[in-house]
């Protein structure tokens, strides 16, 4: 069974549809798919309808943006009930902090030469949230940058012109939405903020403190010292091990669904116990 429990999809910043990112994992030979767009559960539905159809398992999931201290962090909720009224009252504040932020990074583009950036982002948004990658996208488009990866070294990080600090949920809050929602919490690439180890142990042991049980241990493109510390955290706190491609369409040929590194032995994988 090939698990892919981390992707997005229109609904937030990947660029196929619900229905099209169903597909694709049928023709990469997922079994089990999590759909976890960033601070919405709005692709679900029509994900849901095109998994039945395709004859795949599909998870509700969300990856949610959480400001922990001065750092951003995303905790994934898989298994959530997207009808939990806590939880839409949770993302709903969410996007409207991310629609607020929007404007200000298009005010902040626009000083830093920049024309036009609000419609410009909201083009590639199609209609859904508002995220850097979408002002991103502009920016390339724009000539700015060479890729996107320059785009956000350039404009979109501290220090940079069109940098807004994010004012997300706390870890407690968001862990309780997912929880009353009937869902896991997951820590997302715990690698990629490049924390120290002692402040990864730190949000760890925070995690689990208020109800958090997973760690996404298996990428797609993670190094292999990076895959076995992280192994290594999940089994020193009991913590359940995810995986999940991050995958956001087909225009980063380096991450592809359902392309996952295996879960290093001794981890319990979240999967193990769900029916
Ligand atoms: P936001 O939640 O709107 O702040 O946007 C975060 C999203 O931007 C992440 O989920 C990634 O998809 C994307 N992103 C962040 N940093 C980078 C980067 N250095 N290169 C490419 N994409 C990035
Ligand atoms: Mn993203
Ligand atoms: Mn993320
Ligand atoms: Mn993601």
């Amino acid at each position: 069974m090939l698990y892919d429990l981390h992707t997005h999809s229109t609904a937030s910043d990947g660029t196929l549809s619900p229905s099209e990112l169903v597909r694709y994992a049928v023709s990469k030979g997922v079994d089990v798919l999590a759909l976890t767009d960033h601070d919405t559960t709005n692709g679900l539905k029509e994900a849901r309808d095109m998994a039945k159809q395709a004859g795949i398992t599909l998870i509700n999931g969300a990856e949610i943006s959480v400001s922990w201290g001065n750092t951003t962090v995303h905790i994934l909720g898989l298994g959530i009930d997207p009808a939990s009224n806590p939880l839409q009252k949770g993302l709903t504040d969410l996007c409207e902090f991310r629609q607020w932020r929007a404007e200000e990074i298009a005010r902040k583009l626009e000083k830093a030469g920049v024309p036009d950036a609000m419609n410009g982002a909201r083009k590639y948004a199609r209609g859904g949230l508002i995220s850097r990658t979408h002002f991103a996208r502009y920016l390339v488009e724009c000539g700015k940058a060479r890729d996107i990866a320059e785009v956000f070294k350039k404009y979109l990080v501290s220090g940079r012109p069109g940098h807004v600090a994010g004012q997300w949920a706390s870890l407690e809050t968001v862990v309780s939405w997912i929880m009353e929602a009937g869902g896991e919490a997951v820590i997302a690439h715990p690698a990629r903020y490049k924390m120290s180890a002692t402040k990864l142990r730190r949000l760890i042991e925070e995690f689990k403190a208020v109800g958090g049980v997973g760690l996404e241990v298996g990428l797609c493109n993670q190094s292999a010292n990076q895959l076995r510390d992280m192994a290594q955290y999940a089994r020193r706190y009991s913590m359940l091990a995810s995986q999940g491609s991050d995958y956001h369409g087909p225009e980063n040929p380096w991450i592809d669904l359902g392309k996952l590194q295996a879960l290093p032995s001794g981890c319990e994988p979240i999967w193990a116990h769900w029916s």
